[in-house]
């Protein structure tokens, strides 16, 4: 199993190297990611390249029993390309996003795609065959630093390409657009603008102010861009290696369809920060990330980076408590990761990441987090057997669409409207019951799931509806919610009666909705609802909870309909946390969704090997607590009473 750190062997003299490969062993870190922003050591000047200090690190991790996975350099390119061509990305007031910090560079510009074939070319034939190279990552991180989406020429012209593939003739494209609208239709696919800055940019704040189907389709563009660009990086070194290729992607991020970058990967990895200057996650949030990364292939993922420390930019975030690095590392094995690198071995003194804090300090001397990451490591490898090709055992998916993503961001609906938070409420009512729902897009939709929930699912194609429609029939339990079904694929209002195509299958027609910003009391003690409410009439549904104030009083708020064998319940209106967790369990109740209960803030994950089953648990509070579990600890050997230590991991035997 692969336990690791990320290391910048070009940011330290080399009479270090081996202090540093001593205390990699000394920790138990069998594997180094490296090189992956050391594109101006690799090639100095153009044309002139210098493996000879990655070879001798190379040498010497693995004449230490290390092994690599080796970056391709492309997130950063060195001074003298930005110098010889310009490459940079142009924002949507056309400014230029120029040198100094990374990810400057635009996806489709014809010199950053040559300089980085050439390099990633020189890499792959230099190392292809090296054993000692487990893995290739393409690059880092995609889209981050709100880079997925540049404005400059060869974005408009690739975007008139990438539009012509998809509609053929221009005459498609207007009435698909409905360019009529404000007398905005086009002669040619050239013709077509990016949506930059409009004169109405001041009245929707972040939201773009062109044609929704328009921005929609850029957004797919700019998605498919990257796509390609990892896809270039993957052929040349497919042609000289056999090694599996990831990259390195960041959880919830959404600017890029991870199901459609995860598709040529052979495996998916990602980067978890559970505690930096911009964010202190939950612990649900980066558990949901853990599935969404696991789902965009449904299959096991590896961690490429992982916190080891304080960590941000221009400020920390906070320090991680004694026990809490051991105790997020299980939590990513929890959730399906089976291979797992800290970000960074020796903390950099310079650069814009000096306050980025790796496993070691500043001064290179091991302390508490050195040794607690040491002990997990023997942990892990103890354990292998148990967590290597481990599955998960839920009865319930949580389906995330990128595209619907895009479409609730051109158009919100109302102010405190979130599709992102949205999925996360329902993961957490899930978390919190025990169900462990597994996360992924339309690609997971089948039978193996009970329950499968899609809030808030705005685009449904004739496609997406059979699908559906099959799933129910044979007896599954679909969720929908208000905003699902309104939209058709170019992003328009669909004509039909609301749900649309959703609608015989929810068993109710949408009449109206009230999307005013008040507090509207619902039945049965389910508290109020304060963002959204459809007002229903039901045909053949049964009403499970109404509206208790309002004009809509007693209508319907929350049904299910059955439908062939399986049923679909269709929830009006936005739940405050605790109702959302009661609904959720009535939901797991009748479609016989096997949940785990377990306190508030902890964990409790069934996972099987084709040999073994157990149990694992998780405290994130500060405090002991107790599981009401007990059992034959996999990690002590001894039993363990149920009482789980502050920041504690448990593995039983089932
Ligand atoms: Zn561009």
């Amino acid at each position: 199993m692969i336990f690791g750190v990320d290391y910048y062997p070009e940011h330290w003299d080399k009479s270090e190297w081996s202090e540093h490969v001593r205390l990699m062993k000394e920790g138990g870190f069998n594997t180094v990611r490296m090189a992956e922003f050391a594109w101006s050591r690799l090639e100095p000047k153009e044309n002139v390249f210098d493996f000879t200090w990655l070879d001798e690190i190379t040498d010497l991790l693995a004449e230490n029993g290390i092994k690599i996975i080796l970056g391709t350099p492309t997130a950063a390119p060195p001074k003298w390309l930005t110098n010889q061509y310009d490459i940079f990305l142009r924002d949507k007031y056309g400014r230029v996003r120029g040198y100094g910090s990374r990810r400057e560079c635009c996806a489709n510009n014809p010199h950053y795609l040559e300089r980085s074939r050439i390099i990633t070319e020189k890499l792959a034939a230099h190392y292809g065959k090296n054993p000692n190279i487990i893995a290739w990552q393409i690059d880092n991180e995609f889209g981050c630093h709100n880079s997925t989406r540049c404005y400059c020429s060869h974005c408009r012209s690739a975007f008139a390409e990438w539009l012509r593939q998809r509609y053929q003739k221009i005459s498609v494209l207007n009435q698909s657009y409905g360019t009529v609208f404000w007398s905005q239709e086009y002669e040619n696919f050239e013709d077509v603008i990016l949506p930059s800055y409009t004169s109405c940019d001041a009245d929707c704040g972040d939201s773009p102010t062109h044609n929704p189907g328009l921005a929609l389709d850029f957004y797919r563009f700019s998605s498919d861009s990257w796509i390609a660009y990892e896809k270039m990086q993957i052929a040349i070194i497919r042609k000289y290696s056999d090694s599996p290729i990831t990259h390195n992607m960041m959880g919830h991020f959404s600017d890029i369809d991870y199901e459609k970058l995860a598709e040529p990967l052979d495996l998916v990895s990602w980067d978890n920060y559970m505690d930096n200057q911009w964010n202190c996650n939950s612990f649900e949030t980066a558990a949901m990330a853990h599935e969404l990364m696991r789902g965009a292939k449904d299959q096991n993922f590896w961690v490429m980076e992982q916190q080891a420390g304080p960590c941000g930019w221009d400020q920390f975030g906070g320090t991680p408590r004694p026990g809490q690095l051991r105790l997020w590392t299980w939590q990513a094995i929890a959730h399906g990761c089976e291979g797992l690198l800290y970000f960074r071995f020796k903390s950099a003194p310079f650069g814009m990441e000096q306050y980025w804090l790796g496993v070691v300090d500043h001064d290179g001397i091991p302390r508490r987090r050195f040794y607690e990451l040491k002990q997990t490591g023997e942990e892990l490898k103890r354990l292998e057997s148990l967590l290597v090709n481990a599955k998960q055992v839920s009865d319930v998916l949580l389906v995330k669409s990128y595209e619907n993503v895009w479409s609730h961001k051109i158009k919100k609906h109302v102010p405190d409207f979130d599709y992102r938070n949205m999925l996360l409420d329902y993961y957490k009512a899930n978390q919190r019951l025990g169900t462990n729902p597994v996360c992924g897009g339309e690609k997971l939709i089948c039978n193996r799931y009970r329950v499968i929930y899609m809030p808030a699912y705005a685009i449904v194609s004739d496609r997406l509806k059979t699908t559906l429609s099959q799933y129910v029939k044979n007896g599954g339990t679909l969720v929908l919610t208000f905003r699902s079904g309104i939209k058709d694929e170019n992003n328009n209002m669909i004509t039909q009666t609301l749900p649309g195509l959703l609608r015989d299958l929810a068993g109710i027609t949408v009449c109206e909705f009230d999307s005013s910003p008040i507090a509207v009391r619902l039945s049965d003690g389910f508290g109020v609802t304060r963002i959204w409410r459809d007002i229903m009439e039901p045909d053949g549904a049964e009403v499970l909870v109404r509206y208790e104030g309002e004009y809509y009083a007693s209508s319907p708020a929350i049904t299910v309909n059955s439908y062939g064998s399986g049923h679909v319940w269709y929830i009006g209106c936005d739940l405050e946390d605790f109702a959302l967790k009661k609904l959720v369990q009535i939901i797991s109740d009748r479609a016989g969704a096997a949940y785990i209960p377990h306190p508030g803030d902890t964990e409790a994950i069934k996972r099987k090997t084709d040999h073994a089953e157990y149990l694992m648990l998780l405290n994130h509070t500060a405090s002991k607590t107790d599981m009401g579990i007990r059992g034959q600890s996999l990690i002590s050997g001894k039993n363990f009473d149920g009482m789980l230590d502050a920041y504690g991991v448990e593995i039983l035997r089932v």
